[in-house]
């Protein structure tokens, strides 16, 4: 089910989508220009059926007429999609060949990104592409008769995975669109899109969601603390998709990897006007000395991951994922000594937050010294 009150924020794009049905002036094919997380392929897909819902409400369709009911479950006949695929000779050559798995996956996250979509189908590491074959497939299906609607709609995801063959095609079909056929297309890069096919349909810019609007979205649908979703909202920095994968159930080891990560950061560039209002995040009392005291600890155990990384056998490495990712890279900035160096102050801060001193001096002192330690200078 995709309905526009369903969609995080975007009142904006929203309200113009509505207007150009309202005003019969739908565009036969649209580019929704949106980075990662913000929307723009549920917006796509609530236009759709919005489009040929038979009893529209307003600015929204209905949800239960026969056609809101197929769009539902992605299963409007008159509704085609394309995505890139992992190719794979004699099976998977065309997005109908797992139309089952796309489904499924757009259901259960209709902010999903390449990789979500990729994961799904066990293709994590295969190069995603909307390869020629399909070029065939959307002729074939522009040529059948509409169902019951009067418009056909082809839903494009990430256009700017076509292979260039396929690309020429498309550019061919929009320049000489077939009746009463719609062309909506959802790109995350522009810069990727062939520019003829870019000027050839009409532009609808999605920008990214506001921290506002995430935040009141994870209190209203994911139950969060008005607490956890700011620091979700923030860290998410306009994805939903982002947002959604921190309130999973590792909400606190995701918040100290993001935490511990930034902090990293800044303590290899010597940002001490970084360093100085990340304190007064960790140090305020809402967050408390068993969570300082969590965090601390996650950073101790980041360390020995990366010492086992350096030194021992990698499959002893107990992260995987985005922590996994994080350990390799920080490891290549780090040596046995390094990390022991590190791991020590830790260890003392610990000490101190158990004793009750005060968290923003010992999280001052700790970042300095550990940038002292990584860059062996002393920062003015
Ligand atoms: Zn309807």
């Amino acid at each position: 089910m995709m309905l526009f009150k369903d969609i995080i924020g975007q009142e904006e794009v929203k309200k113009r989508l509505v207007h150009s049905v309202q005003e019969n002036r739908v565009s036969h094919a649209q580019l929704f220009l949106g980075a990662e997380g913000s929307g723009a392929l549920s917006l796509a897909v609530a236009y759709t059926q919005y489009i040929l819902c038979k009893t529209p409400k307003g600015s929204d369709a209905c949800g239960m007429c026969a056609s809101c009911m197929k769009n539902n479950k992605l299963v409007h006949p008159d509704v085609h999609f394309v995505y890139p695929v992992a190719l794979k000779k004699g099976s998977v050559e065309k997005s109908t060949d797992v139309a089952v798995e796309w489904r499924e996956s757009f259901l259960e996250n209709s902010y999903l990104n390449l990789s979500d979509w990729f994961s799904s189908l066990d293709a994590e590491n295969k190069q995603p592409i909307i390869g020629v074959e399909e070029s065939g497939e959307i002729l074939r299906k522009l040529a059948l008769t509409t169902y019951e609607g009067e418009f056909k709609v082809m839903i494009i995801w990430m256009p700017e995975k076509m292979n260039i063959a396929a690309a020429n095609k498309l550019l061919k079909i929009l320049e000489e669109p077939p009746d009463k056929t719609l062309f909506l297309l959802v790109s995350e890069n522009e810069e990727a899109l062939l520019s003829t096919i870019y000027s050839r349909t009409q532009l609808i810019k999605v920008n990214r969601i506001s921290d506002e609007e995430i935040k009141e979205s994870l209190i209203e649908k994911n139950q969060l603390s008005p607490d956890d979703a700011s620091r979700i909202a923030y860290l998410a920095d306009g994805n939903y998709n982002a947002a959604l994968k921190l309130t999973g159930e590792n909400l606190e080891e995701n918040l100290h990897l993001h935490k511990f990560r930034e902090w990293m950061r800044m303590i290899f560039k010597v940002d001490v006007v970084g360093i100085i209002s990340w304190v007064e995040e960790i140090a305020n009392s809402k967050v408390g000395r068993e969570n300082q005291k969590a965090f601390l600890l996650y950073g101790l155990n980041i360390f020995r991951e990366c010492l086992v990384g350096m030194y021992g056998d990698k499959t002893l490495l107990r992260v995987d994922g985005e922590e996994l990712d994080f350990v390799q890279k920080l490891s290549t900035k780090l040596d046995g000594n390094i990390c022991k160096q590190l791991s020590d102050e830790l260890n003392e801060a610990i000490i101190h937050i158990e004793r009750n001193g005060s968290a923003k001096l010992i999280f001052t002192d700790l970042s300095l010294k550990c940038m002292r330690i990584v860059k062996k200078q002393v920062p003015a």
